[in-house]
């Protein structure tokens, strides 16, 4: 049945039902002209981003169940990204109205197991029908004690990461170099995408590349999970996460803050995972780890003296941008990139 045959009217009825949750805190919640929620004693956090078919997800490649778990985590992330907790969400949606109904339960499915892991609630959202590719639009509130600036980096601070980069953009290449090599066969897109990924499979494996390798890099890509900085939040002085790169997410604290940084590239930690498939893409892992997007993990700095539970990878200078290579070397670096330091061998 497609969403046509099934009308707006019983689809959200579905969607109330499956999103039910009782909280003091929402007078109102799915089903009235708007959501009515309690005032709370801390300062409101309010973030929204949007995913665009063809911009930033191929059908061909992701499942709905995923897109709906990456829309919620990378929203959920920018409420992180402040120090924040997330609490209630509002989801806008525009397909097709030819589109399965399974298609909008599958990405239904996704969005809950998401908010269920980051304890956050549906209160509304929108739905409309497009003859183009479908859109998808996030909207989180949150609230913070205390909120955490891209702008206050200090001179001498710690640069800290909470995990692996490279993964998700390695998990990217992977994908599209399948997508360039196979044949695009007149058949439903989810035999396509099963298709793609026996073939990805397959020919990984021929190149040495365990579904233990692959897929843990894929899934990085497709469903990835955004970072709690409870453990740390008291003690960072800026923070951002890593949507674009951490060349780039560097530079806008380093702007923000009016100043510079120092990173090593040996404490940049990068997966098992992804220097084995980036030697087969021919890729630099290193290069994937500095400017790869979408990880999605934490970039923050704090006072050398604190004693802080995640990966430390340089110092906040004045006004120098460096890498330093394991030999002591140190290059220049920008948002767009950083001069290689192979060339200078
Ligand atoms: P209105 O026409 O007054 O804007 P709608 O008929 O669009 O209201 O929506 C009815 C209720 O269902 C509202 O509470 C709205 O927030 C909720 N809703 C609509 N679309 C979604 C969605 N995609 N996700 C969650 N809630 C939704
Ligand atoms: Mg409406």
């Amino acid at each position: 049945m497609n969403l046509s045959q099934i009308g707006e009217l019983s689809l959200l009825e579905q969607i109330r039902k499956k999103f039910e949750k009782k909280s003091r805190n929402i007078l109102v919640g799915i089903g009235d002209d708007s959501a009515v929620l309690k005032p709370i004693n801390n300062n409101l956090l309010v973030t929204t981003d949007m995913m665009v078919e063809g911009i930033h997800f191929n059908l061909g490649f992701t499942t709905t169940y995923q897109l709906g778990f990456k829309l919620v985590s990378i929203n959920v992330s920018d409420i992180y990204g402040m120090g924040g907790t997330p609490l209630y969400i509002l989801l806008n949606i525009a397909v097709n109205k030819n589109t399965d109904v399974k298609f909008i339960n599958n990405f239904f499915d996704g969005v809950k197991d998401a908010l269920d892991l980051y304890k956050t609630i549906l209160i509304g959202g929108d739905f409309s029908s497009t003859d183009r590719g479908m859109a998808l639009s996030a909207t989180v509130i949150g609230y913070v004690k205390k909120h955490i600036p891209r702008s206050g980096a200090n001179v001498g601070d710690r640069i800290y990461v909470t995990g692996n980069l490279g993964d998700s953009a390695c998990g990217l290449e992977l994908l599209k170099k399948v997508n360039n090599s196979i044949p695009l066969l007149q058949t439903s897109r989810k035999k396509q995408r099963a298709s793609r990924l026996r073939y990805l499979r397959l020919k990984s494996s021929k190149d040495g590349l365990s579904r233990n390798t692959v897929d843990p890099l894929l899934r990085r890509h497709l469903m990835p999970k955004a970072r709690d900085p409870k453990k740390f939040s008291l003690y960072a002085t800026s923070m951002i996460d890593i949507s674009d790169g951490l060349l780039i997410d560097l530079s806008r604290i380093c702007n923000e803050s009016k100043v510079g940084a120092r990173i090593y590239t040996e404490k940049i930690p990068i997966s098992p995972e992804l220097i084995k498939a980036a030697c087969c893409l021919a890729i630099s892992p290193m290069d994937l780890a500095l400017s790869g997007g979408e990880d999605y993990e934490l970039l923050f700095t704090a006072p050398a003296r604190k004693n802080i539970k995640a990966i430390h990878i340089g110092e906040i200078t004045k006004s120098e941008r460096v890498i330093v290579d394991a030999s002591g070397r140190e290059k220049p670096f920008t948002a767009e990139g950083y001069q290689h330091f192979r060339n200078h061998k």
